[in-house]
């Protein structure tokens, strides 16, 4: 069996054509600076973040709802803390509440169900903003909701679905040779979802663990597939990750929820890449549709570039000079999970 120092050194020898690979989530992005990889491997191999950071791309004109909400008489919006410094059109979450508006940071949306019983004279909304991975907690929020009979809580969505995400990438960012495919969401809808993608773009998806042996393991799984000019889907992470996913999670998706086109900020519509309300779930949807898709970037921001794998945060212009987490200008500064904010935690360490 070979081991990690023959990997290593086979990576870091490794001299050939420029080989571009995209991690999707944001966890890979701060397990990959944690683990030092980049200095384990050959220049030649580019690590680059993808799309996978669910605040990064939700649209200006959700947050400006949620903002509009905030601001309206005996109305309350409830969150998780990430979206309070993310820009709409005009203003933030955290700028909505210091001119007046209501607005709670959460840690899960079950503490909705508690607040809104506590407090019937407030109609409050929940802002659902993921991936799959969080999807399923606000079909039990909407369960809860009904067998509740709760009448003052409702959800505004922006739940966005990987692989729509991932067709659009390979489609259009011809550059990219392969993917790790984000494991928290693979979690959820199963490894099998990227055999296709595999397939019919011929670039490797593989599936891998957080730790900075699965990481390396899953860049020399790549780089072998390449080298024989192979290109198919594996699961290096089948400790979390099944064939099909996790059919209780799936199962309350589908009950719920149905997959509609949306927009993604940054990059623009895409097919059947986020996921609404079922029409008989719509009472409890705050007005999830929108007509139109108004964005106005920040000047000079790059969030589109970066989530595209075009450039990395440190080719930005603004990158820890203009913007930085204390005054972040784009989405991918504010977010946990966004590439941006997660290379200015750890610049010098590229
Ligand atoms: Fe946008 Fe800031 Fe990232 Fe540049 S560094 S792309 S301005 S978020």
């Amino acid at each position: 069996m070979i081991t990690l120092q023959q990997i290593t050194r086979e990576l870091k020898e490794y001299d050939g054509r420029e080989i571009k690979i995209m991690e999707v989530c944001g966890t890979h992005t701060s397990s990959i600076f944690k683990n030092g990889i980049r200095s384990l491997i050959s220049p030649k191999i580019k690590l680059i973040s993808g799309p996978g950071c669910p605040v990064c791309v939700t649209p200006s004109v959700y947050v400006d709802k949620l903002v509009d909400i905030s601001l309206k008489e005996n109305h309350c919006v409830l969150t998780f803390g990430d979206m309070m410094k993310v820009k709409g059109n005009e203003h933030s979450l955290t700028e909505a509440a210091a001119i007046g508006g209501k607005v709670k940071v959460v840690y899960s949306p079950l503490d909705a169900v508690k607040i809104a019983t506590e407090d019937a004279n407030t109609q409050y909304v929940f802002a659902a903003v993921g991936f799959e991975t969080t999807t399923p907690i606000y079909g039990i929020l909407i369960d809860e909701i009904i067998k509740k009979q709760i009448s003052n809580l409702k959800i505004l969505t922006s739940l966005k679905t990987i692989t729509p995400a991932l067709t659009y990438i390979c489609e259009n960012e011809k550059n990219i040779d392969a993917f790790i495919a984000p494991g928290h969401v693979s979690v959820i809808i199963g490894c099998d979802a990227y055999k296709e993608l595999a397939e019919k773009y011929h670039k490797p998806f593989v599936v891998a663990g957080f730790e900075g042996e699965h990481i390396l393991a899953a860049v020399y799984e790549i780089f072998l597939q390449l080298k024989e000019n192979k290109a198919c889907m594996k699961n290096m992470y089948i400790s979390a990750v099944s064939d099909k996913g996790n059919m209780q999670a799936l199962s309350v998706i589908n009950q719920y929820f149905e997959p509609k086109d949306d927009f993604w900020r940054g990059i623009g519509v895409i097919e059947k890449s986020s996921l609404r309300l079922k029409p008989e779930y719509f009472q409890y949807d705050a007005g999830s549709d929108f007509d139109e898709y108004k964005e106005s970037p920040p000047k000079g921001c790059k969030c589109k570039e970066v989530i595209l794998g075009r450039i990395s945060p440190a080719e930005c212009p603004l990158f820890a000079k203009q913007c930085t987490p204390l005054s972040a200008v784009g989405p991918c500064m504010v977010s946990a999970e966004g590439a941006c904010g997660i290379w200015y935690k750890n610049r010098g360490r590229e």
